[in-house]
Order: C-alpha cells, then structure tokens, then sequence
C-alpha cells in the first residue's frame, strides 16, 4: 500500500496537557508516529511518498482563513507577551457569555484570542505547531492526489490529527482538520459524492461541522457516546444534516465495553449508509483508540477486530484514503494501525 508521511510533526511536541483538571505529560506524542512506522516497516509489503506541497488554499477552503491567520503567529505573539513557552488558553466564549447580545470580536491580547479560537486544554501550541499541522494537512492532500489518479489505497501518517478542529475551532489535539480538507479537495477536484468513514472513539465534532449542511460529503461516525465521552457536546444519534446536508450525517454512539463484534457489526451499518448515498471515494478516519486497553478511551476493541473493520471497508470497494487520527495505547499502536490496513489490502485482493 501507499504510505504518505514526512518528519515535520516532530515540530509539535508539547510537554504537557491540562486533562480532567490535571497537569500531565501529553498523550498525543512524537512517538506514536514512530510505532506505526517501525510497525508498517516491518511488515515489508508497503511503499513510503514523500508528501507534495499544496500551500494554503486547501486550509483556507475549509476553515476561518482568520483562525489560520491566527495559528500562523499564535506561539510567537503569545511567548513574547507571557514569558512561557506553551500557548493554553484559559477562558473560553463560552456561547452563553454573549448570548442574546450578539457576536464576539477576537480581542488583542494572545491569551484572549487562544480562547477565542480554541475551545478547550488538553491542545497547546508550541514553536514547530503551525508547521506541523500545515505539513499533515500536505499527507493527507497527497494521498487524495493519488488516489484520484488511480491508486486504490493511500494512508497518510497524519499528526497533529485533525478531527475535532472545526471551521472556526481547534482543539482536541487538532487544528486543521486533515479529513475534511482532503474530502474538500476531492470534491474541488470533481468527485461529486464524497464519504467521511469516522472511526476514531471520539465524535468528529469538527468534520461534522464543516460539511453539516453538505449534500455531496457523507459523515459517519462510530464514537463513545457523548453522554460520557469527549467532546460531549456533538455526536448524538439524532443529529442527521440540515438544509441541503439533510440526511447526510450519520452518528452511531457507543456504550461502555464495545466489543469485537459490536464495533463491526455497527460499522456494517455506517458502510451500508455509505454505499446508499453513492459514494464515489472514501475518507476514513482512522483512529485506534477504541483499542481495549487505550488509556482514556473505554471501549474493546483488539488487533484482530480491527483487520476485521479494514477487510469491510475494502468490501465496499471504493478508492479509499485512510487518514490517521487518535490512537493513545503506544505500545499497540502500530500492530493495530499495521492490522487495519492489512485488513483492508488482503480483502481487496491488493498487496
Ligand atoms: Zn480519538
């Protein structure tokens, strides 16, 4: 299979995160790209792209070219003004503090835009963050590229990952949203139906936003329930689309301790969903943190279920790009990563 990935993430590598009230060392790493290398590298079957360049424009189709303006000097403005080198914001606009009195503007200060643009702390920014993010943003582009030349398969190695950033919102680990740009791509290339495949345990709060009221990209998602799970606020059963997207959006919540067989057979109906709509390509979000022993995530899921969810995804024979996302039980990571995709190359009869 193709493989797209680059050094550049190495540049995002903050120290700590403010998780559940707690300072702790971050669980979004540098070395989860090293554990799915060495575990792709080892398996001999795959071929390493170097990334093309795509500039900003991508970025600027899908979200507020002022939150990328932002992200742009966010850490240099932020430095300067408060000594430390990790940007976190502290408060947020919260949708109540304005309501019923119009929008907000982005005020002056570092500390104030972080809250404006960010929505939560457990996503610092550091002095290589923007670079960073612009450069997965470039993986994922170019596995688009080559599939819509004829490629069956690509994996783009994204990090930072992109999931929870929102047209005007990062957070989550995320800032620009690497799925959604790609499927936008795809789209301004011609492809008239597009499928985003969310399998990460959390809810893709922001690449539901973005095309929400889309009716030619298809999101579904497979996430713990937000009831209990981050980011708590979107992913419930009943947000289905609106206006134009209505009835393109599917979430399917999960309970506590999904299994094997639960998670694929609630898959089989996300994919069954996505051959009804007609998609022509499909995007999917590949996280690994439904894995059973991921440190905060609370589903079941092992090895073997996932080369189960990557053989029905190629069962679905559409060109596929697969997009990483979460994963935080380092240890497995690359055997599930290298698991998946074996899945979804032995089923289509591709090596
Ligand atoms: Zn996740």
């Amino acid at each position: 299979m193709l493989l797209i990935a680059s050094d550049a993430h190495r540049a995002h590598d903050p120290a700590d995160e403010v998780e559940a009230g707690h300072r702790r060392p971050m669980h979004e790493t540098p070395d989860r790209v090293d554990r799915i290398r060495a575990a792709l590298d080892a398996t001999g079957t795959h071929r390493w792209l170097d990334p093309d360049d795509h500039g900003r424009a991508p970025i600027d189709a899908v979200h507020d070219p002022a939150m990328v303006d932002f992200l742009e000097t966010a850490w240099a403005e932020w430095t300067t003004a408060a000594g430390v080198d990790d940007a976190v914001p502290d408060v947020f606009l919260h949708p109540g503090l304005r309501a019923g009195m119009g929008p907000a503007r982005a005020p002056a200060t570092p500390l104030g835009r972080l809250g404006f643009w960010c929505f939560e702390t457990t996503t610092p920014i550091v002095a290589g963050t923007y670079g960073a993010a612009r450069a997965a943003v470039d993986l994922a582009l170019t596995a688009t590229d080559r599939v819509l030349v004829g490629e069956r398969f690509a994996y783009a190695l994204c990090r930072p990952p992109g999931h929870h950033a929102g047209r005007s919102v990062f957070g989550g680990y995320c800032f620009f949203n690497n799925a959604a740009i790609a499927a936008q791509h795809a789209v301004a290339r011609g492809i008239d139906r597009v499928a985003v495949l969310d399998v990460d345990y959390h809810h893709g709060n922001g690449t539901q936003q973005i095309f929400y009221e889309r009716a030619d990209v298809f999101y579904a998602s497979l996430h713990g329930d937000p009831d209990r799970a981050y980011p708590f606020f979107t992913g419930h059963g009943d947000e289905t689309g609106a206006g134009a997207g209505a009835g393109t959006n599917l979430n399917l919540p999960l309970g506590v301790g999904c299994d094997d067989g639960d998670f694929v057979a609630t898959l089989d109906r996300a994919l069954e969903a996505i051959d009804g709509f007609g998609a022509e390509i499909v995007i999917v979000s590949l996280g690994l943190d439904p894995y059973r022993d991921d440190p905060i995530c609370d589903l079941a899921v092992t090895t073997d279920g996932f080369r189960a969810c990557g053989a029905r995804v190629a069962a679905l024979d559409r060109p596929t790009i697969v997009v990483q996302e979460g994963g935080y039980a380092t240890d497995m990571l690359g055997s599930n990563v290298a698991a998946w995709l074996a899945g979804l190359e032995t089923a289509s009869g591709q090596r």
